[in-house]
């Protein structure tokens, strides 16, 4: 089965409340397999992020799944987050080393009593009940890794660990995340890799997350947003556009599902889900 999921991120305003939960109703009609909650670097978002995953869980449809990051957390924190998600039904955890805080590309300093990469944390959740358990993957390799070799190796370790599926980095080239897959794939790692797609409609914005997830952003997409900077709406055509491509070229090659990021707005990535969903069933019924 195909997987579709979206990812939303707590809001620190009430205003960016009101948007987020309209967002998660529209997100809601499209009857995804899952959403996803992150949680906000260096745990500073963590009551939020818990009591956001569990509205979702009590008051839509929907099947949330909880973002997890060993950062600033004692093992016995750790624990306790892990029992309310499970009191509040939540059974889907993605987790994560995480970043330092303040810097994602500074020096990382582990909890003197808690973990120092997320397989540690992926066997404690394992440990502690019946999840479903979901972890990080990099098409570009993760920017701390020194070699392919131990970011393929590191990454086999979470799913020795006991993942059961992982979601990508963003990323804007289909062919950075087949060659991932086939890598992980020749290293003994089957567990299904979940492709995230980010449209990319803002061009200052893209360059930014861009930099700080160390994913390269193609020239000739950058040119194409250059040149639509003062309007928005040609910005959004073509960011989705080119992830309409990208996603279903994915699916084409066998990606087990997409993610897309919403940022709380969802309109791109709706459309993208929308523009995949239509070309799907027109395949189906035999038009292409
Ligand atoms: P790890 O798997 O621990 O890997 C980190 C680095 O350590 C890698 O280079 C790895 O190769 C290396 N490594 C692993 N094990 C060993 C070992 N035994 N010896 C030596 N090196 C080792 N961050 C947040 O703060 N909140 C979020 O909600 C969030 N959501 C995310 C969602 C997705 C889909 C992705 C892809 C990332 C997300 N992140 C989030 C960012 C993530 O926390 C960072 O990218 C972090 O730097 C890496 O996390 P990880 O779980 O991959 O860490």
């Amino acid at each position: 089965m195909t997987t579709f999921s979206f990812e939303f991120f707590p809001p620190r305003t009430t205003k960016g409340e009101h948007t987020l939960w309209d967002v998660v109703r529209r997100v809601e009609a499209q009857h995804p397999t899952f959403v996803s909650v992150t949680y906000g670097a260096g745990g500073s978002s963590r009551d939020r992020t818990i009591d956001i995953t569990r509205r979702i869980a009590a008051e839509t449809t929907l099947r949330p799944a909880a973002h997890l990051t060993a950062v600033g957390h004692s093992v016995a924190e750790l624990r306790h987050i892990i029992g309310m998600y499970a009191d509040a039904g939540i059974r889907n955890v993605l987790v994560l080393r995480g970043d330092p805080p303040g810097d994602p590309r500074g020096h990382w300093t582990p909890h003197p009593r808690g973990f120092t990469y997320a397989r540690e944390l992926v066997e404690l959740v394992r440990s502690l009940g019946d999840f479903t358990i979901g972890v990080a993957a990099f098409p570009e390799r993760h920017p701390r890794s020194a070699d392919w070799e131990s970011d393929v190796r590191h990454f086999v370790a979470k799913c020795h660990a006991g993942a059961d599926y992982a979601i990508t980095q963003m990323f804007f080239r289909a062919e950075d995340y087949l060659r991932l897959r086939d890598r992980v794939a020749a290293a003994g790692c089957d567990i299904p890799i979940i492709p995230e797609i980010m449209p990319a409609t803002d061009v200052r914005q893209i360059r930014r997350f861009a930099e700080l997830s160390g994913a390269t952003f193609p020239e000739d997409l950058a040119h194409r947003l250059e040149a639509a900077r003062d309007n928005p709406a040609a910005g959004h055509r073509i960011g989705v556009e080119h992830a309409t491509a990208m996603a279903e070229r994915l699916l084409a090659e066998g990606a087990p599902g997409l993610h897309y990021i919403t940022l709380n707005r969802a309109t791109a990535a709706l459309d993208v889900h929308r523009n995949v969903q239509s070309s799907r069933s027109l395949s189906v019924q035999g038009v292409h």
